[in-house]
């Protein structure tokens, strides 16, 4: 009996909380449907649907050109030969190589910016070649993020085609260097954050989007010992034995679902040859969480693992930060003209209930550390990204590029 009640006041607690959502929500969805039914809209719509072969093909030869992060600029080069053919009001690139396309509103609306990154994971001479089997393609970096690149190209014809005019600029921005130490995004949001209204970065997730960014810490931990042979009688064991104990030690740290937090150990090292004592034994940590008082309590309980393990041992432990990016989350980001904007428009593109978490790893990241509003969301239903095996349903970015144009219009909003 009690159990059937606590349960029944659960679904009662979940059912009001649900009701509560739906009624924040409800303003959204109105104006985002009104804004989906316009003419102009619709039109936009079809540019789309006219295109397919034409976007299909761009998006191939864009993925065709390699561009390893630090050498985006042949591909940088193509893109901007497509941009000076739209009607926008400025082309330009900055000191890092960011190339930015300005597509100038009517004033009295805010300053959105759209991004997608150029660089991919891959090693420069790669020869990519895309195939499609059966509505699917493959290649390496067709997704991550060569995607969302073709889906901001192909928003723009379909704007200037519709002649859609926002109130609030539009700021398109092809980022350098996101995939290793977010070069790019650093310098333009130095360069524009006073003017900056909304970021969205265009970075994975088809479904659903992200609105706070993950804090991520990497390490390698050594032990150090003094080595020997492997008959030495001193030290009796070689620095992989305090490893290897800490290692399964880490592993049994149980870590909370919420707020969400991961860690990984996926590189390790000891002595160079078989018969050696290593005096120096190492791993990694990746630890990642979405609370920053979390990262910091993981971090101890780690050291105090590896201090235990290192005296139990009679060794000494090292550690070294490979990097540090703290969590960043907006207070009351979830409720903002941004996230539910974006939500509304998921929804409207058939995204019955989509997911909307803080666990972002990408562009939106640093823009949120500088504190200004900012999602991450995606135009097509990818897999494999950051592999050779990478690919995505063909389908899917017709869909995904439509979500792109209503998000685009929403926050800039429409100018009669
Ligand atoms: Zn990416």
């Amino acid at each position: 009996m009690k159990k059937s009640l606590s349960i029944l006041l659960l679904l009662v607690a979940f059912i009001s909380m649900r009701a509560q959502d739906t009624t924040k929500l409800a303003p959204y969805t109105a104006q985002v449907s009104a804004l989906a039914a316009e003419a102009q809209m619709k039109s936009s719509f079809d540019f789309v649907d006219r295109n397919r072969d034409a976007i299909l093909r761009e998006w191939t030869t864009i993925t065709e050109i390699n561009a390893p992060s630090g050498h985006e600029q042949e591909r940088a080069k193509y893109i901007e030969k497509l941009l000076r053919k739209y009607k926008l009001q400025k082309i330009y690139y900055d000191a890092v190589g960011n190339l930015i396309a300005l597509r100038k509103g009517t004033g009295g609306g805010p300053t959105v910016v759209f991004d997608s990154h150029m660089d991919t994971v891959f090693q420069p001479g790669l020869k990519i070649k895309a195939t499609v089997r059966g509505g699917t393609i493959y290649a390496p970096g067709i997704g991550d993020d060569t995607r969302n690149v073709e889906a901001m190209l192909a928003s723009i014809r379909a704007l200037d085609a519709a002649h859609v005019k926002t109130k609030g600029d539009l700021l398109f921005v092809f980022t350098v260097e996101e995939e290793t130490t977010f070069k790019g995004v650093k310098q333009f949001v130095q360069d524009n954050k006073s003017k900056i209204n909304y970021y969205v970065a265009l970075d994975g997730g088809y479904e659903g989007l992200t609105y706070g960014g993950i804090g991520i810490n990497w390490y390698r931990h050594h032990f150090i010992g003094p080595g020997g042979h492997t008959r030495s009688r001193t030290p009796p064991y070689s620095a992989t034995l305090p490893l290897a104990r800490a290692i399964e030690r880490i592993y049994e740290l149980k870590l909370p679902e919420n707020p969400p937090t991961n860690l990984n150990i996926g590189m390790l090292g000891g002595s160079q040859v078989v018969n050696a004592k290593a005096s120096d034994a190492w791993f990694t940590v990746d630890l990642r969480s979405t609370s920053n008082e979390l990262l910091d309590d993981y971090e101890h309980r780690i050291a105090r693992i590896l201090q235990e393990e290192a005296e139990r041992a009679g060794m000494t432990v090292k550690t070294e930060v490979i990097s540090r990016t703290p969590a960043a989350i907006l207070p009351g980001h979830r409720d903002s003209t941004l996230v539910r904007t974006a939500e509304a428009v998921q929804i409207q593109m058939g995204f019955t209930n989509p997911p909307v978490t803080i666990t972002g790893s990408n562009n939106s990241n640093v823009a949120l550390h500088e504190g200004i509003p900012a999602i991450s969301t995606g135009a097509g239903d990818c897999s494999a990204s950051h592999s050779l095996e990478e690919n995505c349903q063909i389908e899917t970015i017709y869909g995904g590029i439509k979500k792109v144009i209503l998000l685009e219009v929403a926050l800039a909003q429409l100018s009669p």
